[in-house]
């Protein structure tokens, strides 16, 4: 299996963690990964490596399993390689016996763990081995653990949908129990890295992120009148207030309800949602101007709830965001829903909510408050915005939009646009 490759270099005293992590951050980007769970059969199929359960290689193939591997019950796969006409051709084998499906997702990850870590290449090691008979490699399996752990549990999209709990991660990365502890010992351990890459990937899992799409897979059921995910102990719906103490556990067809309403940190929109007012003095509660919530807290439990809430989960009042006309009633359609994804050849740009954020953390303002119910479409260098009613077009500076639109797009995702048309719906 060695023969006419370079002569290998010693194993590492320690886990090069760093490098694991982002090597396994890579391989997502690459990819194309966009929402969890991870596919990690594509990943194999995108990647030209071929992967089989013992049976299928069995069956379908004439590789002859090592014994020790088909006799050693420990060893959950192997991975060899092959070269056919001149290209290096991975082939990973696994066991399913009394193995459950997180089991076996993790163990693929770890094998594409020793390929893309380039374990076979730069180290002398033989195609089967195990951490407890081979306490000489004990540093590259620890290695692939962490790679598995990065690719099927990415920390940094953990950490954006607030998923840091074993039943959580479980459900999210549709991993066994086992793996879960082993990604949550391995988080916390995670944060002084050095991650360029780590902003890339939330780009890649943007939408997954922002519209909370994370929700359908960590929620117990949904809501029977709205479809709402309901995830922990809430007593009401946090959208429609329909009260969830005796909730018949049969979902109706759950519904992600996002919100346009972006908050800082501290629960604090960045500008008043109602005038637009952004030189608002620090403490207060309400807008200077017009007297609209700045901060949506359940008057009776004093809790600060998520911008998209109407109802408080605790009491079921009604909230300073929904009591204010900031949020639309569950029933009202979102502007999404009521135009396509093409109009005469122009698509959607589904980045623009990125663009939005983007405009956020520049502190543009007065230029988001006038988009931030818009969306927009594209076709050959031509960007057609479309908003709503309640916004006057007029106020709109077309060259302006465009402009600021451009300093965004053209860092991140490589294009600009020349020609800007804004539409009202
Ligand atoms: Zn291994
Ligand atoms: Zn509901
Ligand atoms: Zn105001
Ligand atoms: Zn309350």
């Amino acid at each position: 299996m060695k023969e006419g490759f370079p002569i290998a270099s010693s194993i590492p005293k320690q886990p090069r963690r760093n490098h694991v992590k982002r090597t396994a951050r890579k391989l997502l980007l690459s990819s194309g990964v966009s929402s969890l769970p991870i596919d990690i059969d594509n990943i194999y199929k995108t990647n030209g490596i071929l992967c089989f359960s013992e049976e299928e290689a069995v069956l379908a193939t004439s590789l002859p399993l090592p014994t020790s591997f088909v006799s050693d019950d420990n060893i959950s796969a192997i991975t060899q390689y092959e070269i056919i006409k001149g290209q290096k051709i991975y082939i990973t084998i696994y066991k399913t016996h009394n193995r459950n499906i997180g089991h076996i997702r993790f163990t693929k990850a770890h094998e594409l763990g020793h390929i893309f870590l380039r374990h076979f290449e730069d180290f002398d090691i033989p195609s089967t081995f195990n951490i407890q008979n081979n306490h000489d490699y004990w540093v590259l399996e620890r290695e692939a653990e962490m790679f598995a752990a990065e690719l099927l549990a990415p920390t940094a999209i953990l950490r954006a949908c607030g998923c840091l709990d074993r039943e959580n991660i479980q459900s999210l990365c549709n991993l066994s129990e086992e793996a879960a502890e082993y990604v949550i010992s391995d988080i916390h351990r995670d944060y002084h890295l050095m991650e360029s890459d780590k902003a890339s990937l939330e780009q890649q899992f943007y939408d997954f992120i922002k519209n909370k799409e994370y929700l359908l897979f960590i929620s117990k059921y949904a809501c029977e009148v709205c479809g709402n995910p309901i995830v922990s102990d809430d007593s009401y719906c946090r959208i429609c207030g329909n009260n969830l103490k005796s909730p018949k556990k049969v979902s109706g067809n759950p519904n992600i309800y996002k919100s346009t309403i972006a908050l800082k940190p501290t629960g604090r929109v960045y500008y008043c949602q109602k005038c637009g007012n952004f030189q608002i003095p620090a403490g207060l509660r309400e807008c200077n101007i017009c007297n609209a919530p700045l901060y949506n807290i359940c008057k009776i439990c004093n809790t600060k709830m998520s911008s998209e809430s109407r109802y408080c989960p605790n009491c079921g009042d009604k909230l300073p965001f929904y009591s204010a006309g900031l949020l639309p009633d569950w029933k009202t359609p979102s502007l999404s829903d009521k135009i396509p994804d093409n109009i005469n050849g122009f698509r959607r740009i589904k980045e623009w909510e990125f663009i939005l954020d983007k405009l956020l953390v520049q502190e543009k303002y007065a230029l988001h408050h006038c988009l931030k119910d818009s969306l927009a479409f594209e076709y050959s260098g031509k960007i057609a915005i479309y908003i709503t009613n309640n916004v006057s077009a007029e106020l709109i500076n077309t060259s302006d939009v465009l402009k600021e639109v451009n300093t965004i797009t053209l860092p991140y995702f490589d294009i600009t646009y020349d020609e800007i048309d804004i539409k009202k719906v």
